[in-house]
């Protein structure tokens, strides 16, 4: 067993594909860069969708999110510059603020809305979908939210710094977010030129690195390097390690891994369940006000 682990240990991932967003118009008219959750990369088990926004200019973010459904999964928006309000149907309402997470597990159905409270400047953040298990899509919904303040912030030698959203990093760091379903581990790492960060993924999780600042170069165990250019996701091969670089400048990138739930996935705009038929249920649930 020893030797297997220590064979195990040195399997660094390498970047099987690159994929560049595609520009996309949602809500009730944001500009947004889809990135999983287009043709290029429908889904990456259990991620199916991740949206990147970053605009200084309002007409591109201004009509926000007017109320709309969700059913069967998870939407995690964390923000990088500027504010967003969200509200509920059960009265639930807030303000996500630069470096703060939203994790919202929409399960049986939340309808909310999701407005820019500002009128000019920087919005910049993401929007990750998390899908759900079969046997807890029907769940009662439920929020994890949390400030900047509450996202513990990880430095190593060498000015790397890691903030940590949910999982443990490999010295210990555990980040607020707990969702066992899925087992995710989410981290935004601020890297110097020339800087290196290696952390330990677990092994079957699917795995993803994007960058928002680059360019960065992923070395795997062989040696072999990708390069990733600002904006890009690089999709990362299995394995339970991650080598990442900053390649000549300054870089920040988000590393994102989840276990894969392996199960057949219906999706229709806001909804996303197992069948055609709980698809079915789920518009008709909603038009007949039962969310
Ligand atoms: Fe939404």
């Amino acid at each position: 067993m020893a030797a297997n682990t220590d064979r195990e240990d040195r399997m660094t991932r390498r970047i099987s594909r690159v994929i560049k967003g595609m520009p996309a118009t949602d809500g009730a008219g944001v500009e947004l860069t889809r990135i999983i959750g287009q043709p290029a990369l429908p889904m990456l088990d259990p991620f199916l969708l991740l949206d990147a926004f970053r605009s200084d200019k309002p007409e591109d973010y201004i009509a926000g999110f007017p109320p709309h459904p969700h059913r069967g999964f998870e939407t995690v928006t964390y923000l990088l510059e500027g504010r967003m309000r969200h509200k509920d149907n059960a009265g639930h309402e807030g303000v996500i603020e630069p470096g703060g997470i939203q994790w919202m597990t929409a399960a049986r159905g939340i309808v909310h809305s999701e407005m820019p409270e500002q009128e000019n400047g920087l919005l910049e953040g993401f929007q990750l979908w998390v899908n759900l298990p079969a046997a807890h899509k029907m769940d009662t919904p439920a929020y994890q939210e949390h400030p900047a303040s509450h996202i513990p912030v990880e430095t190593r030698d060498g000015g790397v710094s890691v903030r940590v959203i949910t999982g443990t990093t490999s010295r210990g760091t555990r980040g607020p977010v707990v969702q066992p379903l899925t087992d995710p581990l989410y981290l935004d790492v601020t890297l110097p030129a020339g800087g290196t960060f290696v952390e330990g993924t677990p092994p079957g999780h699917n795995a993803f690195v994007y960058v928002i600042n680059g360019p960065v170069k992923a070395t795997d165990t062989e040696g072999n390097a990708a390069r990733l250019e600002r904006d890009d996701l690089g999709i990362l091969t299995q394995g339970d390690a991650v080598m990442l670089q900053a390649d000549g400048a300054d870089a920040r990138f988000l590393v994102v891994a989840g276990r894969p739930l392996q199960e057949p996935v219906a999706r229709g705009g806001p909804f996303v369940m197992n069948t055609r038929a709980e698809l079915q249920q789920a518009f008709q649930d909603y038009e007949q006000g039962r969310f």
